[in-house]
């Protein structure tokens, strides 16, 4: 199959974090073609290949596998075959391009020495995915890194590629919060503690995070998405239910959010003479940092690979990722890029009538259908660019 082939032929069968299991046997299928050591099933669904070529440096090629559980409505001829799933964060680009990057790598292996790990990550969508390999003890199984690779497709004009150093992704946390009052009826309320009241007073308490305990200069978002209690209007319940979502681009903030939001529910709940809520940590991903030395390092090789026009600072994303994982969990650094995949006149015309945000699908829309070329040749060869910038020659 040709990487465009390969690339219908996974958008039109997507799979679930952690069920990536076809996904995962193509990859392996590949990786064995090109001659890689392949070790499968790290963190339930995930793929490693190792292809040892002679002393030289390590680099680490990552792409993740899942996809979403969206009803496609791109129209394609090749759109999702699986009810309700879909891959529009663009994992199957990345999937694709990592395998085009590996076959392309291995013919020319007379022409580099070193070793090249490559990746198929699961579950990225839901957060656990490099921490389960991590946890399955990841870097027992393959060499160590000096450093991690990594691209993401998105509504940039495609071919483009580029990186922002430093703070790239922002960190996000999902954190579920029962209040617990003391039910009873609505006509007593001396009788009861009401969770509603203090859920009530804990959502308008935690807007002054950000407004006053951040400084201005930092960005940071917390969000009550979710809000449930109750069941008749003449009840007390027993508990109120809270759901939130916040963003930040350094540790220290998500530190500092994460100690208010704590501080703040557990003094409402005392406050009410209530029981001490509950408060859990469902999705976490760490803020995603690229190594400023080796990101400038990076993109100097696509300049000169692409051209100038091709390379563009994106800036910090609000879109959260958890490859850095695998290059803290190591010391190693982190180059993650953007891969542009929109059609460039359909994305000039928008930029020209101020409309991108509604002409241009995002990730996550079930709109979302990156362009095949030139789309996929640049992701193959901005994977093998990147990674022949630290491979011996
Ligand atoms: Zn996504
Ligand atoms: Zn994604």
């Amino acid at each position: 199959m040709t990487i465009d082939e390969l690339y219908r032929d996974l958008h039109a069968h997507p799979e679930l974090s952690f069920q990536e299991t076809r996904t995962a046997a193509m990859a392996a299928v590949e990786l064995r073609a090109a001659g890689f050591d392949v070790i499968e099933g790290i963190g339930i669904t995930g793929v490693a290949g190792v292809l040892h070529n002679g002393d030289g440096p390590t680099v680490l090629l990552r792409a993740d596998m899942d996809a979403l559980p969206v009803t496609e409505a791109t129209g394609l001829g090749y759109a999702s075959t699986v009810a309700g799933v879909m891959h529009a964060c663009g994992h199957d680009v990345h999937v694709a391009c990592l395998i085009g990057a590996v076959r392309e790598l291995a013919a020319t292996r007379a022409q580099w020495a070193g070793t090249v790990v490559a990746v198929f990550q699961p579950a990225e969508e839901a957060g656990g995915g490099a921490q389960a390999m991590l946890d399955d003890g990841f870097y027992e199984k393959v060499p160590v890194p000096d450093v991690v690779l990594g691209q993401h497709v998105g509504p940039a004009p495609a071919g483009t590629l580029g990186a922002h150093p430093g703070a790239a992704f922002a960190s996000a946390d999902s954190i579920d919060i029962t209040v617990r009052g003391r039910g009873g009826h609505g006509s007593r309320p001396e009788t009861t503690i009401d969770p509603i009241v203090i859920a009530a007073a804990i959502v308008g308490r935690l807007q002054t995070i950000v407004s006053r305990e951040i400084a201005p200069q930092e960005t940071s978002v917390v969000t009550v998405g979710r809000i449930n209690a109750g069941t008749k209007n003449n009840i007390i319940p027993e508990s109120a239910e809270l759901g939130l979502s916040m963003r930040a681009y350094s540790e220290e903030v998500r530190q500092r959010i994460i100690t208010a939001i704590k501080r703040i529910v557990h003094a409402e709940s005392a406050a009410a003479g209530a029981a001490e809520a509950l408060i859990e940590f469902a999705e976490s991903f760490p803020v995603t940092i690229n190594d400023r030395v080796s990101t400038e390092r990076t993109m100097a090789a696509f300049r000169s690979a692409f051209g100038e026009d091709a390379v563009i600072d994106p800036g910090p994303v609000s879109g959260s990722e958890d490859v850095g994982l695998l290059a803290t969990a190591v010391g190693a650094p982190l180059v993650y890029w953007i891969l542009g995949g929109a059609n460039p006149e359909k994305y000039l015309a928008a930029a020209n009538a101020g409309t991108i945000d509604r002409d241009i699908p995002s990730n996550h829309s079930p709109f979302f259908a990156p362009e095949i070329q030139p789309t996929l040749d640049r992701g193959v060869a901005a994977l093998v660019t990147a990674c022949r910038e630290w491979l011996r020659s």
